[in-house]
């Protein structure tokens, strides 16, 4: 029986992504050793980082005034290095409050100056994006967290920043390469690996080189964005095994036509497993149809008396595993993201099916 895996994250990744990541545990491209013996100096792994930003570029069409850099500690580290970084002395940004992880970001911004929250939908459980939030004039960003995982919401149209200096941070850990952007429209975009791109380990950061070097404060070394930026993102040891994931994964995606083409897939199965919510008597989705994320479907029994534990059971009798709604709303959550093939998708449209006839 096959198995689909539909966690939120760490998530599922290509076959072979997969096949790809056990051949170089044991061996990287002739060279005897495996990747993870292998030092981030020696030339095979230059090569590698090389290539790899190489490849993140081409598909994003990343303008040449950005520097890409791979770091690690998680978006959760992006949340307090984006303020440190360029946030001036006594200075605040605009964030707007979609879901837990911008709560999270608010929080580290509120440490270093002041985050003005101008939206949020937390009264409503974050079921839809606040739109027409006024911003600040002397507030040197404005973030947003593009698509969010938990509640399953996602912008479609990106806000404006008004700040004639102001620029755009987002937080894309969840939707980064599922369809193209204009990497233009924001300053700083960050996502770590383990939705979208490859395994946890790795962080990617895309920033306007205008925006590297303000030096508004004393930083730690590893906390500043300039450090990476003179080392290619190799100052200090980076995980270089889970940058070939991401390269790997990069490739698959350029296979498949890249990311327009990858977005036509994205909303095929969203369309079609939102259309089976909406049809099935037993199912509904509690956001916003507007807002509603192609990545993170979160649904719920339609009346009380069901039991979720036995949904859920029944699914992964069929192999399909990690339903579970996260724990601060309920009900289930199917993360489709690039990977998740169109089948699994499918196979849970028959599940959902065939456990209407069962109930009626
Ligand atoms: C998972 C997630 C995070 C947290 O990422 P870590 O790598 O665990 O720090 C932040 N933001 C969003 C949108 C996420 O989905």
């Amino acid at each position: 029986m096959e198995t689909y895996n539909f966690s939120a994250g760490p998530a599922c990744l290509p076959e072979r992504v997969l096949a790809a990541a056990g051949e170089a545990a044991k061996q990287f491209r002739d060279t005897g050793m495996s990747l993870m013996e292998m030092s981030h100096r020696s030339k095979p792994v230059v090569s590698l980082f090389e290539e790899t930003t190489e490849r993140i570029t081409g598909l994003l069409a990343i303008p040449s005034n950005y520097h890409v850099l791979w770091l690690q500690g998680g978006a959760s580290t992006q949340f307090s290095m984006v303020p440190l970084n360029v946030l001036p002395d006594g200075g605040c940004a605009d964030y707007i409050n979609t879901g837990a992880w911008s709560t999270k970001a608010i929080a580290e911004c509120n440490k270093i100056g002041k985050a003005n929250v101008i939206g949020s939908s937390r009264e409503n459980t974050y079921t839809y994006i606040p739109k027409e939030c006024v911003q600040n004039t002397e507030s040197s960003y404005l973030h947003i967290t593009s698509n969010n995982t938990i509640y399953g919401t996602q912008y479609k149209v990106i806000p404006e920043v008004v700040n004639r200096d102001g620029f755009l941070v987002a937080d894309m850990s969840s939707d980064i390469l599922s369809k193209p952007i204009d990497v233009s429209q924001f300053g700083l975009i960050y996502a770590g690996a383990q939705k979208n791109m490859g395994p946890a380990g790795v962080t990617l950061v895309i920033i306007r080189k205008d925006l590297v070097g303000a030096n508004y404060r004393t930083l730690p070394t590893m906390m500043d964005y300039e450090t990476h930026v003179a080392k290619d993102s190799m100052f200090n040891t980076p995980p270089v095994f889970a940058v070939f994931v991401v390269n790997e994964t990069l490739k698959w995606i350029e296979d498949l036509g890249g990311l327009e083409a990858m977005a036509v897939i994205n909303e095929q199965k969203a369309k079609k497993l939102y259309l089976e919510i909406e049809r099935n008597s037993l199912f509904k989705s509690p956001i916003a149809v507007d807002d509603r994320s192609l990545m993170n479907i979160p649904f719920v029994f339609s009346e009380s008396g069901l039991e979720d534990h036995d949904f859920l059971s029944f699914c992964e009798e069929q192999g399909l595993m990690t339903l579970k709604g996260h724990r601060s709303v309920g009900g289930f959550r199917a993360s489709i993201y690039n990977a998740m093939p169109e089948e699994g998708v499918d196979a849970l449209i028959r599940a959902m099916q065939e456990y209407e006839k069962e109930q009626a």
